[in-house]
């Protein structure tokens, strides 16, 4: 049976129009969903009796099962969610001064190598479901519920590539940003990727209000192919093209992400490859600590060599933030979870 979570608000409209209802019932029936969060379709008051066991034959009103839930001292919670068929994906809640965040998984597993994570670790299975990407937001939303907390913010940052499952994520972004949805705004939310160029040509065309996080990492071809195996396939200079591209269609300031790793790209020389490829772009660039993998050589760049590496780029004229670690105690890295439950 489908999952009623993988129906866009136009898409339960149309159901309805099918079925010989009205469609207008479509929002008050999102409103049960999203705003009221009923786990039972007999909750949903002003809906006909008739109508509610139409939907019951058709659609499954069922949650995510919480395999396990972390909670990090400052205050940030690591949920592992297993789907239907057994697989495990993470989802991250974080509180940040400007409300509280989720971080979405799009994959279960990731196929991009990339060879400082531990998403890669274990190859991708399988795209997620609309409804799968929905859930976790829900279920992040229903833990909050229990202080009378709101979820404000969405970043698809978890385990897979957003790009590489390009419609799900889409069709979960219209629900969680729906105002008879979660109501999360455009604006609010934020989708990764780590360079697959037509996925970014085509999120040009679409105008949405997204926010488009680019994970750069290094700031020449050379080290870019060593970390990110995609940047064989579409080079700094097609992916520059693409995000130009973009900033002409959407006059929209572009995120660029930038792990600092220690001894590979936190040189002053690096530093200033950056400035020279982000110059005259509406952008900014935030600095990530990176959280050590066990699998893994890498480790973080020193405080101080953070604050040099800032310093730098900021006396070049580049907008640049140095972000916080968090939910370091907890394994919240993407995929360390996932791939520790695994073993
Ligand atoms: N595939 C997408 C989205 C998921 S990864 C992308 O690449 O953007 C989200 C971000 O987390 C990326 O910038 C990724 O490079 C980064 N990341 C991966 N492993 C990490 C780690 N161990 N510590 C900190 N950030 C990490």
């Amino acid at each position: 049976m489908r999952s009623i979570y993988g129906l866009s608000l136009n898409d339960l409209e149309t159901y309805l129009k099918e079925n010989d209802m009205k469609p207008f019932h479509g929002k008050q029936i999102f409103k049960w969903l999203y705003h009221k969060r009923i786990e039972d379709f007999d909750a949903m008051s002003d809906i006909s009796k008739k109508m509610l066991s139409k939907m019951k034959e058709d659609f499954e009103l069922d949650l995510l099962k919480i395999r396990s839930l972390q909670v990090s001292k400052d205050g940030t919670k690591k949920f592992l969610f297993e789907m239907k068929d057994g697989a495990l994906v993470e989802s991250v809640l974080m509180i940040f001064d400007y409300g509280y965040s989720a971080c979405l998984s799009s994959q279960v597993g990731c196929n991009m190598g990339c060879s400082f994570c531990a998403s890669g670790l274990l190859k991708k299975q399988r795209d997620l479901s609309a409804d799968e990407i929905v859930l976790q937001a829900l279920m992040i939303q229903k833990e909050l519920d229990k202080d009378g907390n709101r979820l404000g913010n969405i970043v698809v940052m978890g385990t897979g590539e957003p790009f590489d499952n390009y419609d799900n994520v889409m069709k979960a972004m219209s629900i969680i940003n729906d105002p008879n949805g979660l109501e999360i705004g455009a604006r609010h939310i934020s989708i990764s990727t780590c360079g697959l160029v037509p996925g970014i040509r085509r999120f040009a065309k679409e105008n949405l209000q997204y926010n488009l996080a680019i994970s750069l990492h290094a700031p020449n071809n050379e080290l870019r192919d060593k970390l990110m195996p995609v940047n064989k396939a579409y080079p700094l200079e097609v992916l520059f093209e693409a995000l130009k591209e973009y900033c002409a269609y959407n006059n929209r300031r572009l995120t660029f992400e930038y792990l600092l790793l220690k001894g590979v790209n936190d040189s002053t020389t690096q530093a200033n490859q950056i400035a020279d490829l982000l110059k005259g772009m509406n952008a900014y660039i935030n600095l990530i600590p990176y959280n050590k993998v066990d699998e893994k050589d890498f480790e973080t760049s020193s405080d101080e060599n953070a604050l040099r590496f800032y310093d730098l780029l900021k006396k070049r004229g580049v907008a640049v933030t140095l972000r916080q670690k968090k939910g370091d105690d907890i394994d919240a890295a993407c995929g360390q979870l996932r791939a520790k439950a695994l073993k």
